[in-house]
C-alpha cells in the first residue's frame, strides 16, 4: 500500500535519508521507530506528499504521491507540528476540509465528537496541545481514509484519550482495512498496536520486521543442570545471549519453542522456564553487535 524504494533526501549537504526502504501492506499498522533525528519526520513528509525526494520513489497504491491529488485525498495526515487556519474553530476546520476530502462524512464527525467532547466551536489554536492533537485525528478520521500517517501523534494526550484514540484506529483497520504509519521514538508505546515495526537510524531502515515473526523466534530461556550447562546443547541452540546467576543459565535463543524445549529436556534439566520477551528486547537481541542498540530503541 505504502512503498518507499531506496528514498534520498538532502537538506544542503546533508543527507538526511540515505536509502530508505519502506513497506507497508494494506490494512496494516506499521511503526516506524528511531531516535531523535533518524529521519523519521523527513521520510513521513515524503510520504505525505509534502516533500519532493531527492531520489528514489514514494508510493501509495502504486502511484507517485507527489502533487497527487487524487491520493492525497485519501490519506490523512497528522503531523508533529500541527497547523491550524488563524481564527479557525473546529467547525470552521470540518468545513474546510469537508470541501477538500471527497470521503467527508459529517455522521463520522459527529460520532467521533462523543469521543472527544471538545466543544467545536472552540478556536483550534487555542486549545492545549494534546486537544490539538485530539482535533487533529478527529478531522483525519472523519475524511474516512484509506490510509493514516502520523508522526509522534502520541505526544501531549494522556492514556486514557491514547487508548482511546488507538481504539477508534484499530476498529477502522479491523473493519475498513485502513492503513496505518505511525512514528514514535519510543518503542514501547508502539508495542502494543503495531503488526510492523521498522527502525530507523541515521537515514536508514536499519531492521524492519513482522511482530509474529520476531516475537515467535526469539526466546528467553532459564534453565539449571546438576553439572552446569552441557556443551553439545550450547552449541546444538542458536543462543544469542548466555548469562549466569549462580547455577541458573539464562540464555536468550533463536528458534521454534518447542523445538528448544525438546531439545533441552533431553539433558534432564533441573529447572526449565520460557519466559516471553518484550518487543524492545527482541529488537536489542536482534540489533546486538551493531553497536547502536540502545540508541536506537529509545527511551
Ligand atoms: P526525526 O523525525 O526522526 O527526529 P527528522 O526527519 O526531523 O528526524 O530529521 C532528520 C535529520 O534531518 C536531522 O538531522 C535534522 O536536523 C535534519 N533536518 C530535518 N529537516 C531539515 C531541514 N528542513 N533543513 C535542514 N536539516 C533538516
Ligand atoms: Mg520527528
Amino acid at each position: 500500500m505504502i512503498e518507499v524504494k531506496n528514498v534520498i533526501k538532502r537538506f544542503g549537504d546533508f543527507f538526511a535519508l540515505n536509502g530508505v526502504n519502506i513497506n507497508v501492506e494494506k490494512g496494516s499498522v506499521y511503526g516506524l521507530v528511531g531516535p531523535n533525528g533518524a529521519g523519521k519526520t523527513t521520510v513521513i513528509k515524503c510520504m505525505a506528499g509534502i516533500y519532493r525526494q531527492d531520489g528514489g520513489s514514494v508510493l501509495i497504491d502504486g502511484k507517485p504521491v507527489y502533487e497527487n491529488a487524487e491520493i492525497k485525498s485519501r490519506v490523512a495526515y497528522v503531523s508533529d507540528d500541527l497547523y491550524f487556519f488563524p481564527g479557525y474553530s473546529i467547525k470552521d476546520s470540518a468545513a474546510y476540509y469537508r470541501g477538500i476530502y471527497p470521503n467527508w462524512s459529517e455522521e463520522r464527525f459527529e460520532e467521533i465528537a462523543d469521543v472527544f467532547k471538545i466543544d467545536e466551536k472552540r478556536a483550534a489554536r487555542r486549545l492545549s496541545k494534546g486537544m490539538q492533537k485530539q482535533a487533529a485525528f478527529w478531522l483525519g478520521l472523519s475524511t474516512q481514509p484509506d490510509v493514516m500517517i502520523l508522526d509522534e501523534p502520541m505526544d501531549g494526550l494522556d492514556p486514557v484519550m491514547r487508548r482511546n484514540v488507538w481504539n477508534i484506529m484499530l476498529a477502522e483497520v479491523a473493519n475498513r482495512g485502513m492503513t496505518v504509519l505511525v512514528s514514535s521514538h519510543n518503542l514501547r508505546e508502539l508495542e502494543d498496536v503495531c503488526d510492523h515495526v521498522g527502525i530507523m537510524n541515521k537515514g536508514r531502515i536499519a531492521i524492519e520486521k513482522g511482530l509474529d515473526e520476531v516475537k515467535g523466534n526469539i526466546h528467553k530461556v532459564q534453565t539449571a543442570f546438576r553439572d552446569g550447562l552441557p556443551d553439545e546443547l550450547r552449541t546444538s541452540l542458536d543462543v544469542l545471549k548466555h548469562e549466569k546467576a549462580g547455577s541458573v543459565d539464562m540464555l536468550i535463543i533463536r528458534g521454534d519453542s518447542g523445538e528448544i524445549t525438546d531439545k533441552i529436556r533431553k539433558y534432564s534439566p533441573l529447572l526449565l522456564d520460557v519466559v516471553p520477551l518484550t518487543l524492545e528486547e527482541v529488537f536489542i537481541y536482534e540489533l546486538g553487535g551493531m553497536g547502536y542498540e540502545l540508541e536506537i530503541i529509545g527511551q
